[in-house]
């Protein structure tokens, strides 16, 4: 007797896993509170750092590039600082560098519906010189409530800086670029050189385009899991 109410439970337990689970991959917004509370903190966030002086570099600044994406991206690239046309625009990454970036991914097939980019400085450094590190200690913590915000499964870093400083590490990019790292929540770090670095150089560009399918391996790898199937 006992065993068949066992057996009885079980079922009802499975019949209703089948329920959700048909459910999420019925809605993309599933729960959808979830996409709508981290809309929400993004913005409140933005509202917060949009008029932000906490250094010299907002003296400088014609915009400030808070970062750009789905605030549900599973896959998160983040760079160093914007450039002249990122500063013009107010957007990441939509200068010569942006352009091999977007390519790149639009060419391995990833959606944008799945991913976010953000910068570790939010306002450019004059003539784009190397970010401070009193500025990058200013501004990471912005980055860091965006990470904590978006929960990206995957964080594609591209260059030494942004490398350097969320994996907290003094290690080369070169020797860090292609590797899996584990951030303490458990979140995957892949860096990869920054695409600045490769538009004229061949040999990187084909290592950068190297670790970008390894992103994307890992991101197919994501959405394969059970676990995953309201991806
Ligand atoms: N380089 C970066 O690191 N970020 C940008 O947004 C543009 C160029």
């Amino acid at each position: 007797m006992e065993k068949e109410l066992y057996l009885e439970y079980l079922k009802i337990i499975r019949d209703f896993k089948g329920y959700l689970q048909k459910k999420m991959k019925k809605s993309k917004n599933f729960p959808p509170q979830l996409e709508e509370n981290k809309a929400h903190l993004l913005k409140e966030l933005y509202e917060k750092v949009k008029d932000c002086k906490n250094c010299p570099l907002h003296r400088t600044r014609t915009n400030l590039v808070f970062g750009e994406g789905s605030p549900e991206a599973t896959l998160m690239f983040v760079g160093e600082a914007p450039g002249k046309e990122e500063d013009l625009q107010g957007r990441p990454f939509v200068g010569a560098a942006g352009k091999l970036l977007r390519e790149t991914i639009k060419n391995l097939g990833i959606s944008e519906k799945k991913i976010y980019i953000a910068n570790i400085l939010k306002c450019r450094p004059p003539q784009n010189r190397d970010p401070k590190p009193e500025e990058i200690a200013r501004c990471i913590p912005y980055l860091k409530k965006q990470i904590e915000i978006i929960k990206p499964r995957i964080i594609c870093t591209l260059g030494k800086f942004s490398t350097q400083n969320l994996l907290n590490t003094t290690k080369g990019i070169t020797y860090l670029r292609g590797k899996k790292h584990t951030l303490p929540g458990g979140t995957l770090l892949i860096p990869t050189l920054h695409p600045a670095a490769c538009i004229y150089k061949p040999y990187w560009k084909e290592k950068f385009l190297e670790d970008l399918d390894k992103v994307k391996e890992e991101l197919d790898r994501l959405s394969e899991s059970p676990a995953n199937t309201f991806d």
